[in-house]
């Protein structure tokens, strides 16, 4: 069904730009890195929200996530209707880094040409911006809608995520049909991220004096063993699913290797206690319960021939020593791989908005990490597309920035995502 061309105009006559600009500038000036040491928080960002969705006239709820850590939940019921859409963008900011290496103040919000600089101007605060000027224009301009929009400006994105799990927790998720995620995905249109399984193996020998090995029971073997399965185990996965359209090979990545696990390293003492960490990353359709099936059973076949290894070589030094060797695996954080259907009303109403508003062919993409929308995809199995304007590759780093010319078209295609997605149905 088409929408006429006049409504469409009328909505997007009301995206004023400048507005867009000065509130995307004023939340770039607060910082809202997590540091309870330094005394920051996202509360800043969230009572400049707060202040300007109120004196707009939605409706504004201030759910305390953790002291100092707010969600801002705007509502507006627009009109009678089932649908539901959510627009999602985080107010936390990872830490600037060393500021001298920057070019600009992380918190000054400068502008220089076209573009906005400062630590979340690409990652989020820019889309956050967009999406409530978007709400703003759709509410001013007094265009017909069939249900309700949600503006979820969260905390504690980069970290955690407790923000969405409070926002899930609270219930306001209940009655979200479908969800923008608002992230710098440079105009692509992404329907589906990389999962993300994250585990620690503990091995525990025994330590010794260097000089006299046979007194311990060194945890290193196992360490070289736990890699090498590792790697088979990405070998089996490469093999079985192959590279993703979008989110191209899963990865089994041994990240970090400790031995000794504790304590300072000393060239003359055996390590009893070593420590592998693991980042797992995953494409639809690759079962994250059998994967940590498969990391069990790598850590016990991995201590049963360590364990074999150790009583070979005492039968042959004629030794009897304690081979207790232990390995314990652990899942330290669990978050799905997510997959929109291209065809969900969402995604067909953010690839309209995206013709209407380029002229072009949008350009679909996937996500590489995981984002808030990863839990209500999996908790709530609310349809989500990630989109936003901002070089994929700036977030986190110095000097991080934001296109303006690009911003402001993100903003009038999350105006017209929703106008379409909440299009009266039947031509009423
Ligand atoms: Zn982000």
């Amino acid at each position: 069904m088409e929408i006429p061309q006049k409504v469409i105009d009328k909505v997007l006559s009301h995206i004023d730009t400048e507005e867009l600009i000065d509130l995307t500038g004023r939340l770039v000036c607060t910082n809202t890195v997590w540091d309870p040491a330094a005394g920051t928080s996202e509360e800043p960002a969230a009572k400049v929200v707060a202040e300007w969705a109120s004196g707009k006239g939605f409706d504004v709820r201030w759910d305390e996530v953790a002291p100092g850590r707010p969600n801002i939940i705007i509502r507006w019921q627009a009109g009678p209707g089932k649908r539901t859409l959510m627009f999602e963008g985080h107010t936390d900011v990872v830490t600037p880094g060393d500021a001298s290496a920057w070019s600009f103040d992380p918190f000054g919000g400068q502008i220089a040409g076209r573009r906005m600089y400062g630590r979340g101007a690409n990652d989020t605060k820019g889309n956050l911006a967009a999406m409530l000027i978007a709400m703003a224009a759709l509410k001013r301009s007094g265009v017909r809608l069939a249900g309700t929009i949600v503006g979820g400006v969260l905390c504690d994105e980069e970290d955690q995520m407790l923000g969405v799990q409070d926002f899930i927790d609270r219930g306001h998720a209940d009655k979200v049909t479908a969800a923008v995620i608002c992230e710098p995905q440079d105009g692509l249109i992404c329907c589906t991220q990389k999962g993300a399984l994250r585990a620690c193996f503990t091995i525990t020998g025994r330590m010794s004096h260097g000089a006299i090995p046979l007194s311990g029971l060194n945890s290193a073997p196992a360490v070289s063993r736990l890699i090498d399965g590792l790697h088979l185990l990405e070998l089996e996965a490469i093999k079985a699913f192959g590279k993703d359209k979008y989110l191209g090979w899963p990865s089994f990545t041994p990240t970090v290797i400790q031995a000794p696990a504790r304590g300072a390293p000393q060239l003359n003492v055996i390590p009893g206690l070593a420590r592998i960490l693991v980042d797992i990353r995953t494409v639809p359709n690759q079962s994250h319960p059998k994967i940590i099936t498969a990391l069990n059973r790598l850590a016990s076949e991995t201590g049963n021939k360590v364990l074999l290894h150790y009583e070979a070589y005492d039968r042959l030094l004629n030794l009897d020593r304690n081979r207790n060797l232990h390995i314990l695996p652990e899942v330290l954080s669990d978050r799905p791989c997510t997959l929109t259907d291209i065809n969900d009303p969402v995604v067909t109403a953010a690839d309209w908005a995206t013709r209407r508003i380029t002229g072009g062919i949008p350009e679909y993409a996937g996500v590489p990490g995981a984002t808030d929308g990863t839990f209500l995809w999996a908790q709530k199995k609310i349809p989500i597309v990630t989109m936003g304007a901002g070089d994929r590759h700036v977030p986190h780093q110095v000097d991080e920035w934001v296109d303006l010319d690009q911003l402001a078209e993100t903003a009038r295609i999350y105006a017209l995502t929703a106008l379409r997605y909440l299009m009266p149905q039947g031509g009423k």
